[in-house]
């Protein structure tokens, strides 16, 4: 548990049991707890191959209880005089199944759909059926989209339009006019007090999106102009996904609140919303700090903050509390999904025996590099290295002049790797390791293959370098006596996972890892289901990966269901992406064994034979199949 975190990044949704196995409990400790890869392995055997994407839906369940719950204990707390609404963003996974999960869960809260394009407007319209819920639309608008949300207000939804351009004020009234029907309006309001972290450009003077404090004069004028003054009904701002630290949120709360405040005062009394948009970050590595990969505040903190800081703000103007709403989206469904995926290989890069052998082959280098080696010692391991790094480097020029055996290079090469394992095994542990010791410890550390796209699976990490937690999900009774990085299957060097993460570190260079035995090794990526699975692209063509859907259900022997599978994707559809149709390579493929067949180079059985075969293989799955 302490080795890779679990308890800290887990939200006690996590857990290792007796037997070194990688529990969940999808409604934390008072739930059932289930081995995730009794899971995978019961997914197997329906057919699915790693890797392979598990979603725990009452764990989602669960959080939008939780978002909705913390939410009404801070208003409670603090007597607030008005309600809290959430809205999920669908664009951090529009998958239907998600969609449709968080809105059942969060039927009884009201939890609505924020959306930022015209086909996630024409997805929520249709999924949402609550008349009390909200549909917050935001992102650049052209005539089309006004138009579907006003089709929305047609059928009685609260569909608030939330202008980002003065421009789309024109457009909503042009529009307004022709449909006749009333908007709801939002203004987004570009804040000074912009985010810190890797996701911060939503706020700040430079943002791409929002109104500034002069736009605002102008949008509010031309609403009274129309006089549609008392359609607008929000005031919404974004400072940015995955904020570290909770005095930028407490800072821009109180801002927005500021705009709501005076806003109402101004010229629109009809004012309800004040809308904090997303921020609300996860501790992935659990180490709690404002870490890029890490939050130092609570969700129950996240919620007393914005309800107090609004509270204070309005109360101050002498204005109406107003409902409260936020956007939070990677805080909601983070947590719900992992992604299982199997090694294959582990290339050991560290290129020395276990046993130091003494030199046979006399050479001053070699003796000089030797008796580096032999003369390590807790005063001096870094010198030891540094002496070893220059014999080894003088062995180089003198070979690339021409002056040095290749025998008496590779001897210098191996006692630097000799020193190199002595040197690190008194950095271990330490409080303080230099920048060139912990180089060091990834050049020592092995390669493991793994069945996966980075692309696909973990594009944050790739883009942004962004952490996720990464473990054995079982052999946890053992010790991992190894440290390694993580290869994936596809053709480009980025294709790894070479940091990760570390309670005390703004990430580490190798994750423990155990011997393979010649028996399948699973591992568990976590926290995923943010952004992860929807943003990931067809690098190399591996498309989609297998789903598993689990239901919690304490009347099954194992206490879940596998509620449905989806299958990732073929070949055959990731090829038609790009523009191959099956029929096609089919068609061409068989005029080359028509041709081999006429020059008697294959005979016809055989032809037909490799060519049924290929066209089997276009509908199987992309990624490598290992068992
Ligand atoms: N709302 C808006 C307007 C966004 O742009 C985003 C994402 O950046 C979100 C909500 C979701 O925020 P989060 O990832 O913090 O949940």
């Amino acid at each position: 548990r302490e080795l890779y975190g679990v308890n800290r990044w887990g939200l006690r949704y996590f857990d290792i049991n007796e037997q070194g196995v990688v529990t969940v409990a999808p409604l934390k400790e008072e739930g059932i707890s289930i081995p995730i890869l009794e899971v995978a392995k019961e997914a197997r055997e329906q057919g699915l191959h790693f890797p392979m994407l598990i979603r725990f839906h009452d764990l989602l369940r669960n959080r939008v209880a939780r978002i909705n719950r913390a939410f009404s204990e801070a208003i409670a707390e603090a007597e607030y005089r008005n309600q809290y609404r959430g809205v999920y963003p669908v664009k951090v996974n529009q998958l239907r199944e998600v969609v449709e999960e968080i809105l059942d869960a969060g039927h009884d809260y009201h939890h609505g759909l924020e959306v930022g394009s015209k086909p996630e407007l024409h997805a929520a319209l249709a999924l949402h059926e609550d008349p009390d819920s909200l549909i917050v639309c935001n992102g650049y608008k052209d005539e089309d989209y006004v138009r579907v949300a006003l089709i929305g207000r047609k059928l009685g939804k609260k569909v608030i339009l939330v202008v980002e351009k003065v421009e789309e004020i024109r457009q909503i009234i042009a529009m307004v006019n022709k449909m006749k029907v009333e908007p709801l309006i939002g203004f987004r309001v570009r804040l000074m007090s912009g985010g810190k972290g890797k996701w911060a450009e939503s706020g700040g003077e430079n943002a791409k999106f929002g109104l500034s404090t002069i736009d605002i004069m102008r949008a509010s004028r031309l609403l009274q102009e129309a006089n549609m003054a008392h359609c607008l009904k929000l005031v919404h701002f974004h400072i940015g996904s995955q904020v570290p630290d909770i005095l930028t949120i407490k800072k821009a709360v109180r801002e927005g609140a500021m705009f709501y405040a005076k806003l109402s005062k101004l010229a629109h009394p009809g004012l309800e919303y004040l809308d904090v948009g997303g921020g609300l970050g996860v501790d992935y590595d659990g180490s709690r700090t404002t870490f890029h990969s890490s939050i130092n505040y609570s969700l129950n903190e996240y919620a007393r903050d914005v309800i107090y800081n609004i509270m204070d703000v309005c109360d101050a103007e002498e204005v109406a509390h107003p409902v409260v709403i936020s956007e939070s989206g990677r805080a909601l469904v983070a947590h719900h999904s992992l992604l299982v995926v199997e090694t294959f290989g582990n290339i050991k890069k560290a290129q020395v025996e276990e046993e130091a052998v003494a030199p046979t082959i006399e050479h001053k280098l070699i003796d000089d590099a030797w008796y580096a080696y032999q003369n390590i010692s807790e005063n001096n391991p870094l010198e030891a290295y540094h002496d070893a790094q220059h014999y080894k480097s003088e062995a180089q020029t003198r070979f690339e002049l021409g002056m040095l055996d290749l025998e008496v290079k590779a001897e210098v090469e191996r006692i630097f790797w000799l020193v190199g394992v002595e040197v690190l095994k008194f950095f271990r542990g330490a409080e303080f390791v230099p920048d060139e010791i912990v180089e060091l410890e990834s050049k020592y550390s092995d390669q493991y293959l793994c069945n996966f796209s980075v692309f696909q699976s973990l594009l944050d990490h790739w883009g942004f370098g962004q952490l996720f937690p990464i473990m054995p999900l079982h052999r946890l009774d053992e010790e991992p006596q190894r440290r390694g990085t993580l290869a994936d299957i596809t053709c480009d060097s980025d294709g790894v996972v070479s940091r990760f993460i570390n309670l005390y570190e703004d990430g580490v260079a190798t994750l423990p890892l155990h011997e393979l035995n010649g028996k399948p090794y699973y591992l568990g990526i976590f926290l995923t289901g943010a952004y992860q699975d929807i943003m990931g692209d067809l690098h190399n063509l591996f498309g989609r990966v297998n789903e598993a859907h689990v239901y919690l259900d304490e009347d099954e022997e194992n206490g879940y269901y596998i509620e449905e599978t989806i299958p990732g994707t073929t070949m055959e559809k990731v090829l038609a992406l790009v523009q191959y149709s099956e029929e096609d390579l089919g068609r061409k493929l068989k005029r080359q064994f028509d041709r081999a067949i006429r020059e008697d180079r294959l005979r016809p059985n055989e032809a037909m034979r490799l060519l049924n075969e290929y066209n089997r293989n276009l509908k199987g799955y992309t990624y490598l199949r290992l068992e």
